[in-house]
C-alpha cells in the first residue's frame, strides 16, 4: 500500500517481540524474516533463548512462518527442524512472498506483522503489503556491506523511533 521506510514496531531482538505486543494491536500471525533476524548468516543453530521463544510464541496461538528471501536449502532445513511454516525466494520487498503467505494462510494483510532486520526489504515489503512492520536488530553484521548498509538505514530507524514515542504520548 504505502512506500515507506519507517517501521511501525521496533524491538531489540525478535525474541522481545511478545504475543500480547501483537494481539493489541490486533495481530494474529508474524511473518518472520531468517538470516539475521533468527541466526546470523554463520550458523544454522538457534540460541537456546531463540528456540524457547519460538515455542512460547506457537504455544500462545499466533501464526508463524518464516518469510526468506533467501534461496539456500538451510531455511527449508531450519523450518523443517523448529516445526515452522516457510516460504522461501520471497524476493522482499517485492510482493510475492508476502502474498504467498497470505493466501496460504487466508490473511488479510491487516491481521499480520513482517518482522526482519533490514530496513529496504522487511519493513519496506511489510509497509507495501499493508502489514505491520517490525524491525529488530541484525543478530550480527559482520562485513562491512552489512554494516553499511546499517548507516544507510540510520535515519529511518531514528524516524520510527520518534514516531512510536510519539505514539505513546
Ligand atoms: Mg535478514
Amino acid at each position: 500500500m504505502a512506500f515507506c521506510l519507517v517501521p511501525d514496531l521496533i524491538f531489540p531482538a525478535l525474541t522481545d517481540v511478545t504475543a500480547e505486543a501483537l494481539r493489541s494491536r490486533g495481530i494474529t500471525f508474524l511473518m518472520m524474516d531468517f538470516d539475521n533476524t533468527i541466526v546470523p548468516y554463520t550458523t544454522d543453530v538457534p540460541t537456546e533463548k531463540m528456540r524457547a521463544w519460538i515455542e512460547a510464541m506457537k504455544a500462545s496461538g499466533i501464526g508463524l512462518c518464516v518469510v526468506s528471501n533467501s534461496k539456500k536449502p538451510r531455511v527449508v532445513t531450519f523450518c523443517k527442524t523448529y516445526g515452522l511454516d516457510c516460504v522461501t525466494h520471497a524476493k522482499k520487498p517485492f510482493q510475492k512472498g508476502i502474498s504467498e503467505c497470505l493466501t496460504r494462510f487466508h490473511l488479510r494483510p491487516s491481521q499480520a506483522a513482517l518482522v526482519g532486520d533490514q530496513i529496504y526489504t522487511d519493513v519496506l515489503g511489510a509497509n507495501c503489503a499493508g502489514l505491520t512492520s517490525i524491525l529488530v536488530s541484525a543478530i550480527d553484521n559482520h562485513t562491512i556491506w552489512l554494516k553499511l548498509r546499517h548507516v544507510a538505514e540510520l535515519p529511518f530507524i531514528a524516524w520510527g523511533k520518534r514516531r512510536i514515542r510519539y505514539e505513546k504520548h
